[in-house]
């Protein structure tokens, strides 16, 4: 069996990796023209550290991230909410990891290009798709606007929110819509605060603050690497 995913983010490629484990072939398509370390820090919960060990990727996760293990939650005036312990200080079997979103995406990248090299294909934008009875046929279209089809047994959408794949097997749902909240997210280079694992959430729903760090870098090289 063959499968085709749109998309090489983090959902399509942790997907493959799934599916590959199952002996089931994959071939990716990315609108991207290259997979860059783009975004910033990302949270994972132990019960996706949990999915990620299942393809062995929690050793490499666990070393380029930081598994926070206290949150503490402050008012504005930095006044005590809630402190609690997170992943296995909290006798949890997995560790809630926080790392660079680009930084994960590059690992998990890595991983299933040493399991299917060639696999991914980049500056391929998903267009339509049909269903010839026995198998279904993708177009993709590069940023030269060069065509290609790809065949495969079964198409997984993964490609974001604003999924291509996802309008035309649901034409009629219309754009997502918005909850009116608005996330701002930064990146610092910064000393160590607390014992170098701590989470802080600080204000209410309406405004929040969330401060963790995400790896450990020395002169913008990850330590894990060194
Ligand atoms: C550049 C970027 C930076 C981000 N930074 C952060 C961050 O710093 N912190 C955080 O918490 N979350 C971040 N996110 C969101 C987070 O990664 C996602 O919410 C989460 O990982 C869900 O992933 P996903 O795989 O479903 O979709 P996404 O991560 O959104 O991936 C979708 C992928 O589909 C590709 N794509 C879209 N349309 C097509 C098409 N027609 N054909 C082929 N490929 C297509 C996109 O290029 C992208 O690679 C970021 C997302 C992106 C794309």
């Amino acid at each position: 069996m063959k499968a085709i995913i749109v998309d090489a983010g983090i959902g399509g490629l942790t997907t493959v990796l799934f599916l590959k484990k199952y002996g089931i072939d994959c071939e990716v398509y990315e609108r991207a023209p290259a997979i860059q370390e783009l975004g910033v820090g990302i949270n994972l919960m132990p019960h996706a550290i949990a999915a990620f060990d299942e393809i062995g990727m929690l050793p490499v996760v666990e070393k380029s991230g930081i598994a926070p293990d206290l949150l503490f939650y402050r008012t504005g005036q930095g006044l005590i909410v809630w402190d609690e312990p997170r992943g296995r200080r909290a006798g949890l079997p997995y560790p809630q990891i926080s790392i660079h979103r680009g930084r994960l995406q590059r690992l998990l990248y890595d991983a299933f290009e040493a399991r299917s090299p060639g696999a991914v294909h980049v500056d391929r934008a998903f267009i339509s798709c049909h269903n010839t009875g026995r198998q279904v046929v993708a177009n993709f279209v590069s940023a030269s606007d060069e065509r290609f089809a790809a065949r495969g047994d079964v198409l997984i959408g993964a490609d974001g929110i604003h999924s291509q794949v996802r309008r035309i097997l649901f034409p009629d749902e219309g754009e997502p819509r918005w909850s009116g909240r608005l996330t701002w997210r930064g990146t610092a280079n910064w000393s160590k605060f607390g014992n170098g694992k701590h989470f802080v959430v600080a204000g209410s729903n309406d405004a929040r603050l969330v401060v963790y760090p995400d790896s450990r870098r020395r002169d913008g090289r990850y330590i894990a690497d060194r």
